[in-house]
Order: C-alpha cells, then structure tokens, then sequence
C-alpha cells in the first residue's frame, strides 16, 4: 500500500494565512530583519524567498546585505543595531557564515525576544526545560506537519536521526514535551536501521541523499524528511521517497514537505515576536 504524502505546501499556506490576518490586528506591521552575508547562491535563494513570502504575508522586509568579508565585530554590532531598531520585530542572519566568522557569538548577540529562528542559548535552553520561547523553525514545523496530519504522539516510539542544534536536538525535545518516547541517533549509531525500524514516527535529519531505504522503516510508520539536497536528476532528500513510500503510512515528499513549513514558521515566530513586544509596551 502507498504512503498517505503528506503536503507541507498547503499546511505551509494555511500557517501563512493565518499569518496574514494576526498582522492585519497588530497596531502596527511588524518587521523582520534577514541577514545575507556574502554572496552563497543557496544562501542568496533561501533569503530571497524568505523576504518574498514575508512581504506576501504583511510583514515589512528590513533586509540587510553585507559583504562576505565582513569582520566578526562589525557583524555583531549590526545585530546590536538590529536589537535596539524599534521597526525591527524579528532578526535572523541566514547560516552557514564564511569561515573566518564564529556564528555562535553572532546567534547570541540577537536579542532573545527577536530571536525568530529560535537558535539563541537562551531560547534554546527555555526549549530544553519545556517553556515558552520562540522555537527553531523547522522542527516547530515538523510538529504542526505532524499534528495537521493527524499524527496523535502521546506514548508512540519517535525516532530523529540526527542532533544538530538547528534541527535534531530540537526536533526530539519537542516531541518528548509532546509525549513521545524519543530515541537519537547520529553519526556514532551502530545499527541505524535496528533503531529506525522500531519507530512509529521517524524523523530524518543527518544531511545524507537517500539514507533511509524500505529496510529503515517500519511498515506503517510516519516518515517525515527534513534532508535537502540538490542532485543531478532534482532535489531528493535523506530518504528514498519511491522505495519507503510503499512502506509507510504516510510520508513528506521533497520538495513539498518540510521546506515550506521552515519558511511559514519563520513568519509565525515574527507574528508571536511582534505581538509580545506590543504586550509590553504602552
Ligand atoms: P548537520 O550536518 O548539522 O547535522 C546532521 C546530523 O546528522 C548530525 O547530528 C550527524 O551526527 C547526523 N548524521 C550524519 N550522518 C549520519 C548517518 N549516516 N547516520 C546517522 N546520523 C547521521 O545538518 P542539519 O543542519 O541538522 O540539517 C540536516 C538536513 O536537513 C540537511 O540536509 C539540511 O539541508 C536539511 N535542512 C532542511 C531544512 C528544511 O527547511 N527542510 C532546514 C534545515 C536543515
């Protein structure tokens, strides 16, 4: 039998609606600062169709471009221009930075409550102990992908294959606070598929072409692919979609999948960033 393919496109435009009317009651649109450093083709696009959906959905574009030569304390006194811009609602310095740049001191610099990516220490740790912050955007939307699916989590066995900060470890502490039983695995995994094929939801995150085949999966299962990655014959992801699709019971395509909800969730977290902030002032 096969998958159930679930669409990320339309859930991403439905968040994107509902965007759309929260700015709408605002006193004021909201802004959200991207930052491009350099000139990285993959970077450039991702950027781009941030900007272009944000400006769809009401928010004011407050992009900036600076060259990939830029020094580590000019880019974070940008950010602390960035903090104190009173139109500047949300922040979000588009990774991977040129070599010669620490990202982690660049992340921190964002003011926590305009940390729309949600990669701050600080955001990340109210993440870590189950509270209220503004949380990374592509796990975030894997949960709602998983929710609009009818996906229930409570006591299911979930599975996330890999624990970067921006997407696996993340990933595994949202669905722990959303009651599942959460197994890790990455790089140092011995026996990937024994672990994969026990899950009931299984999250791919390792940034591998096709690493999960029929053999990973356990008929039935939710597989939800987060890899990208552009081949020769088009954009596959970390699983082998015609292989697994004719053994889960419900799968995310790529491209279609996870990526438009990263982008939707970014608006979101803009929306949530902007109205807290008009909470707190007069
Ligand atoms: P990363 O390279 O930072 O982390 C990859 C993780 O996978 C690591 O923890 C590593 O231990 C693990 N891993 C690598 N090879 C493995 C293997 N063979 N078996 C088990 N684990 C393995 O990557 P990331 O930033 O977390 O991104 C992962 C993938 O998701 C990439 O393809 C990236 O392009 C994609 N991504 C997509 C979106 C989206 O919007 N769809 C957003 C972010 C990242």
């Amino acid at each position: 039998m096969s998958a159930l393919i679930i669409d990320g496109k339309a859930v991403a435009r439905e968040v994107r609606e509902g965007v759309a009317r929260s700015v709408a009651e605002l006193r004021r649109p909201p802004g959200l600062a991207t930052v491009l450093v350099g000139e990285d083709p993959a970077s450039a696009i991702y950027v781009a169709n941030k900007r272009k959906l944000c400006t769809a959905a009401g928010i004011r574009d407050l992009h900036r471009q600076v060259p990939a030569d830029i020094a580590q304390g000019e880019l974070e006194a940008l950010v602390e221009e960035l903090n104190g811009d009173e139109d500047v609602d949300g922040i979000l310095v588009q990774l991977p930075l040129p070599d010669h740049l620490e990202a982690r001191a660049v992340v921190d610099r964002i003011d926590p409550a305009k940390d729309v990516d949600g990669l701050t220490t600080f955001n990340a740790g109210l993440l870590a102990q189950g509270r209220q912050g503004l949380q990374p955007c592509t796990p975030a939307g894997v949960m709602l992908l998983l929710e609009q699916a009818g996906i229930d989590l409570a006591g299911k066995h979930a599975v996330v294959i890999g624990r970067s900060d921006l997407v696996g470890r993340p990933m595994a502490q949202l669905l722990t606070q959303a009651n599942a039983t959460v197994t890790v695995c990455h790089s140092r995994t011995k026996d990937l598929v024994a672990e994969t094929s026990r899950a009931d939801v299984l999250i791919a995150a390792a940034g591998v072409p096709r690493l999960i085949g029929a053999d990973h999966v356990q008929p039935g299962a939710t597989v939800i692919d987060v890899g990208i990655h552009r081949t020769d014959t088009g954009m596959c992801g970390d699983v082998d979609f015609d292989e697994v699709r004719e053994v889960a019971g419900a799968l995310t395509p790529v491209p279609g999948g996870v990526g438009p909800m990263t982008i939707a969730l970014l608006l979101r977290n803009t929306v949530q960033a902007a109205s807290r902030r008009e909470e707190m002032s007069p």
